[in-house]
């Protein structure tokens, strides 16, 4: 799969300082910041620094001090925020049948109730 990653997109845009965000956390390669419409009590999307569309990309393209610092930092988010004890769900879409709207890797660190199964039916 090629992949072209769109600079205008809104996570681009925050990470330009041109749209404000909730910074949870900033690391070299790395931003965590609350998602803007929370579907939990704790809803944090982390994001690489570099232009990545999705998961695959990232995995394929981003030198190895990238992608440790990126899952470095999603477990210290599930640190900082003390979701050890009740436990998170992380979510990472792509594409279309992933249903991702923003063409910028993120996860999505999703706690503070119980999350219900993993899937909802189509
Ligand atoms: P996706 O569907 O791509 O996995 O998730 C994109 C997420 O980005 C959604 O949960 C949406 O609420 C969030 N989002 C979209 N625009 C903004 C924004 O401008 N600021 C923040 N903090 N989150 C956003």
């Amino acid at each position: 799969m090629a992949h072209s990653y769109d600079d205008q997109n809104i996570f681009a845009k925050i990470l330009r300082g041109e749209i404000p965000n909730q910074t949870v956390l900033e690391t070299e390669h790395s931003l965590a910041f609350r998602d803007i419409q929370p579907q939990a009590p704790t809803h944090i999307l982390v994001i690489p620094k570099g232009p990545y569309v999705c998961f695959d990309h990232f995995a394929q393209t981003a030198s190895d001090a990238e992608i440790v610092d990126y899952i470095r930092a999603v477990g210290e988010v599930c640190r900082m925020e003390g979701l050890e004890v009740d436990g998170w769900r992380l979510i990472a879409n792509a594409g279309r049948d992933g249903v991702q709207e923003v063409p910028h890797l993120h996860v999505h660190v999703l706690a503070g109730r119980t999350l219900g199964r993993m899937l909802q039916p189509a």
